[in-house]
């Protein structure tokens, strides 16, 4: 057994300073950027834009909560979208360009007629986004002929998208759904569907707009636009677990990487002879988190000064380095290295590699969220409050 262990390295205080300097400067601008996001387009089904490579299937899985520095939590869904919840102010501007019908469901827990929706008999291939916030809520792929008159699905886009409540009106003991982010009134959800999850989501149309495949999002309903990067620092398990608490970070999941063979197992990873390193893939959202905050980062939460090893774990596998996704970060990492070596941030040499990041091969499901399963501590520093100022809390997010 590895044991997961980490030094707390100490950076100096003129580092912090411009850390911060730097961090308010990137968050600030950032606002203005978001508004510049590009749309997407539907190109696959079912969709989960952020899971080409790698990613845990064990869903449901909770929404990962963060804080920006103004304390304004941010909400990501493991798929890509951000689900804050929106104020009532929003929803009520929203719900002004709603049909009679539609508002009558979505802001009344109304019900339309069985049989009268007019999505009951679509099967063309695409998304059901939410009729007020755009929020994508089913897919096609998902779809099945209940023949109770209303649409139905076994599960939803992504279980975050769809928030659960207790009805005991009409004298029944029912379970709402609703759009998690702007509260639409949607549906019910039964036991009795089909497999794989025995599950009926029964919906009313009027809740829904329908999107084609293919065809670009509708308003307010595009993904985060994310960028990944690869982390390697010791063993996986508390480096996945300090990423996944810094704000703006929609996944941190631990894999193998720049090995020799085909997705590895652990075991085979553990004789230390087919090259691959412990690494992290972080999906972020560039308009909360940076590169270089996310560099800082990682350059306090692990030794990158000794040679393919950390703390107690021996092995190239355990060796510390940064596997970019583009030439930019690529160029951006070595930059910070050679700064940090510059100012003489460590006392010994850094050994961190920097290249291109090759396949991620995501490790077993035992290895995911292992901290946070397991509640096993990890002697790390949690570096995010000092990147990010003193307003962010850099609370542990209920990932
Ligand atoms: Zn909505």
């Amino acid at each position: 057994m590895f044991v997961c262990w980490f030094y707390p390295v100490r950076m100096s205080r003129r580092l912090f300073a411009t850390v911060a300097l730097v961090a308010s400067v990137v968050v600030y601008g950032a606002f203005a950027a978001r508004e510049g996001m590009r749309r997407g387009v539907i190109d696959d089904l079912p969709i989960a834009p952020n899971t080409e490579t790698a990613q845990p299937t064990t869903a449901p899985k909770t929404p990962r909560t963060d804080m920006k520095p103004s304390t304004t939590k941010h909400i990501y869904s493991r798929a890509g979208w951000e689900i804050t919840p929106y104020p009532k102010s929003k929803v009520d501007e929203l719900a002004i360009k709603l049909t009679p019908e539609q508002f009558r469901v979505t802001q009344n827990s109304g019900t339309e007629p069985a049989f009268c929706g007019n999505l009951l008999d679509n099967k063309k291939d695409g998304a059901y986004c939410c009729v007020v916030c755009g929020l994508p809520l089913f897919t096609s792929a998902h779809k099945f002929n209940s023949g109770t008159g209303w649409p139905s699905f076994y599960s939803p886009f992504d279980p975050a998208h769809v928030a659960e409540r207790n009805d005991s009106s009409h004298g029944m003991e029912r379970t709402e759904i609703n759009c998690a982010r702007c509260g639409a009134h949607l549906g019910h959800v039964f036991q009795d569907g089909p497999r794989p999850t025995g599950l009926r989501y029964c919906l009313n149309s009027a809740s829904l707009q329908f999107v084609d495949q293919g065809q670009p999002w509708p308003a307010g309903g595009e993904p985060v636009k994310t960028e990944t990067a690869y982390f390697a620092g010791g063993c996986f398990w508390g480096v996945e677990h300090t990423f996944q608490q810094a704000p703006g970070v929609i996944s941190a999941v631990s894999g193998y990487q720049q090995g020799k063979t085909k997705d590895p197992t652990y075991k085979e990873v553990c004789t230390d002879t087919t090259g691959h390193a412990e690494s992290v893939k972080v999906v972020f959202d560039p308009t909360v988190i940076s590169f270089r905050q996310l560099l800082e980062g990682f350059f306090q939460m692990h030794d990158p000064t000794t040679l393919n090893r950390q703390g107690p774990d021996v092995g190239e596998q355990y060796r510390s380095a940064i596997f970019c996704t583009s030439p930019e970060q690529l160029e951006q990492a070595k930059a910070f290295v050679a700064d940090l070596t510059a100012r003489n941030a460590f006392k010994k040499p850094i050994v961190t590699q920097v290249e291109m990041a090759r396949e991620f091969f995501l490790a077993e499901e035992y290895h995911q969220d292992y901290v946070e399963k397991t509640g096993r501590a990890c002697h790390n520093v949690n570096p995010w409050p000092a990147i990010f100022g003193t307003a962010a809390s850099g609370k542990a997010s209920a990932h």
